[in-house]
């Protein structure tokens, strides 16, 4: 099967590192096309995955954006159509991983005669898109997608809500490889020694620094936690959000945290770093489509306490596998922390559970045949 992956990041974002899991299989036959350069662009060839960087001109929509960009922005991406076209021509099928990977291959699609896949990796509603936006996507789909992997039930069913077509739609979860989260003692030992956090209770939080990911609700959180605890930050500001940044900074400051807080950046080591957790803390306040960094910690083996909205209430049963808290809550999560550094037995064998159960779940392997089935549907009917 020949695929023509479009994707429009330089930068790996969930949406990415899912996407070069599903490509692995197809890498003797297919091709990644990119609408920007980055560090996505050297993931992909690190891994022997061939790739090609479509344009290097910022397109000019963001997820906010009016009608009046979107059109303005149709005449800035032509030349990336074109090309695109002439491209698709040598593949089974187009395969949109993102938004605006969708708008250039819907058309591409239309005009080749080559099928359009569109993989979800969004909730689409107002909270995260303008209507514009929203509007645009979703008639794309509907008129041109012959197949939409959705990457939860919360992204299907906001979907449908908004217009989208429910028989083309099937929800398939991300898909890991469990070994890559299985981490040597004497690994964990060395990160917790390198960053200092010696017997210290330590909470990570594992995602891009935005607003809407909620990293000030643990800020807030940790002032209302025992003074063993400390909080470790991994990732950036992927995508322009630097004045949120010097707010988190400000935050710590205000509330004299600068002995218990680490901003370590984009990191590249997550296995080793949650493996160096107690405990891993998801705090979106907006409904999350998936949460990758919930299951890595599951696999991780490592207690995961997530914000009860969206994707992550298909990954987490509250008590079972994980803890749920009200999004936006910070002394609910203050109190989950509080709770396991008294009892860590329980919390342990919840854990241990959740590892288990989650490398079966969400088996790499069995979701990328999962995926392959899927598209094999597609070309038949082509
Ligand atoms: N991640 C990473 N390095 C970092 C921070 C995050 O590789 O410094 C990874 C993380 O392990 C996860 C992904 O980025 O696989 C984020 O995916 P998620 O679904 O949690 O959020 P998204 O970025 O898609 O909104």
């Amino acid at each position: 099967m020949k695929v023509l992956f479009l994707d429009q990041s330089g930068k790996p974002g969930g949406a990415e590192l899912c996407l070069l899991d599903i490509v692995k299989p197809f890498a003797n036959t297919s091709l990644v096309g990119l609408f920007a350069d980055g560090d996505f662009k050297k993931l992909l060839e690190t891994n022997h995955i061939p790739v090609q960087v479509l344009t290097t001109q910022a397109i000019k929509v963001s997820k906010e954006s009016g009608l009046f960009s979107a059109v303005a922005s149709l005449g800035q991406i032509l030349p990336l159509i074109y090309q695109v076209i002439q491209i698709a021509r040598k593949y089974d099928l187009i395969y949109a991983n993102t938004q605006k990977a969708l708008v250039v291959g819907a058309i591409a699609s239309f005009i080749s005669g080559v099928p359009l896949v569109y993989h979800l990796h969004d909730i689409l509603s107002l909270e995260h898109f303008s209507q514009t936006n929203l509007q645009v996507a979703i008639t794309l789909i509907n008129k041109f997608a012959s197949l939409v992997i959705a990457n939860s039930q919360a992204s299907k069913t906001a979907f449908i809500q908004a217009g989208g077509k429910a028989n083309i739609t099937h929800v398939v979860y991300n898909g890991f490889e469990p070994k890559n989260y299985q981490v040597e003692e004497t690994e964990v030992k060395k990160i917790r020694e390198e960053l200092g956090i010696n017997d210290n209770f330590v909470v990570g939080h594992f995602s891009r620094l935005s607003p809407w990911k909620g990293q000030h609700i643990l800020i807030t959180a940790l002032a209302n936690c025992r003074e063993n605890v400390t909080v470790i930050f991994v990732g950036d500001a992927l995508f322009g959000e630097d004045e949120y940044v010097k707010k988190l900074h400000q935050q710590v400051k205000d509330l004299g945290l600068e002995n218990r807080v680490k901003f370590l950046g984009f990191r590249d080591d997550i296995p080793q770093l949650m493996s160096a957790c107690d405990l891993v803390a998801h705090t979106s306040i907006a409904p999350e489509p998936f949460g990758r960094v919930i299951v890595e910690a599951m696999l991780c083996g490592k207690p995961v306490v997530a914000a009860k909205a969206g994707g992550a209430v298909e990954l987490v049963e509250d008590g079972i596998n994980g803890f749920l808290v009200t999004p936006n809550n910070s002394e609910e999560l203050a109190q989950i922390i509080n709770n396991y550094v008294e009892d860590k037995v329980n919390i342990l064998e919840i854990a241990n559970h959740a590892r288990i159960n989650a490398s079966h779940r969400f088996n790499g392997d069995f979701i990328n045949y999962k995926i392959q089935e899927l598209l094999k549907t597609v070309i038949s009917k082509n």
